[in-house]
């Protein structure tokens, strides 16, 4: 079991101008077993929070707590929190040149288990998992994301995801520049992922295509660095035939 809980988070990006708040109060308790689902408009902070999470230099913690089972990720360099047990799965996943998949992938299994996987057992299920995402095992010998088309950085990702097995992922828009079979694909590997029971998923999109593959327990609705509302898959479907404007309008109002 595993509980990630983010309180009354204020994140600030650095930016030329000078430091930007963005996140502006998050408030957000995930259980294992649970897939939330963060829906919002551009520019409203979504990837600010995966980044956030995930660590990134650039954004700078003002205020809240962010905690793993009680243990303080904010303290944590970005290896500790892959190895408390989080994952995240980026917007814009970096190029790694020289770093070829199958060694990314072992060096991060190793990161994760604090041993190195046995070699044998380790190159078979990694081409099985590879497998299943339509990549074949030369995928493995290519430089992390150099050259990658979208769907090829979505389906390493998911199937880093599978492999290192965490207690809680963070997807930021997984479902970006999918084409119809990809997002099939990928989801179909998180869901997998999810179905082992006691795993927890944030899946934050734009979009609303890919929960009709991956069903969330909770929707959030996120807009200007913090949530505005919360209900079942249901709001999915009225954020779907209504966009956000709604909400857009009350954040302007509220300023
Ligand atoms: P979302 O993922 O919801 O589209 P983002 O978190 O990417 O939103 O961006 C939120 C806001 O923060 C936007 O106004 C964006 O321009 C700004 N922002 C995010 N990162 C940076 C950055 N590195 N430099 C300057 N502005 C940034
Ligand atoms: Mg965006
Ligand atoms: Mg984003």
């Amino acid at each position: 079991m595993a509980t990630l809980e983010i309180h009354d988070l204020h994140v600030q990006v650095e930016t030329d101008n000078g430091p930007k708040p963005i996140l502006k109060g998050v408030d957000l308790t995930i259980r294992s077993g649970q897939t939330h689902a963060i829906m919002g408009p551009n520019g409203s902070g979504k990837s600010t929070l995966a980044y956030t999470l995930a660590g990134h230099p650039k954004y700078t913690v003002t205020g809240g707590t962010v905690t793993l089972d009680g243990q303080d990720i904010l303290a944590m360099t970005a290896d500790e929190r892959a190895r408390a047990g989080l994952f995240l799965a980026m917007q814009y996943p970096v190029e790694v040149p020289g770093v070829s998949v199958a060694n990314f992938l072992r060096t991060a299994k190793t990161a994760v288990d604090g041993q190195a996987p046995k070699i044998r057992t380790w190159t078979k299920q990694v081409n099985e998992v590879l497998g299943r995402f339509d990549l074949d095992p030369t995928f493995g010998q290519r430089s992390v994301n150099e050259g990658f088309s979208g769907g090829e950085k979505k389906r390493h990702e998911i199937a880093q995801l599978e492999l290192l097995n965490p207690k809680v992922a963070i997807l930021d828009e997984t479902d970006s520049g999918l084409d119809i079979d990809a997002l099939r694909v990928v989801s179909e590997g998180v869901n997998r992922y999810i179905e082992q029971g006691d795993r927890a998923v944030l899946l934050i999109t734009h979009y609303t295509r890919i929960l009709r593959y991956i069903k969330p327990d909770v929707v959030h609705v996120f807009v200007d660095g913090h949530m505005v509302t919360q209900g079942g898959p249901e709001l999915a479907d009225e954020l779907e035939a209504e966009g956000y404007d709604k909400y857009l309008k009350a954040a302007r109002a509220d300023v």
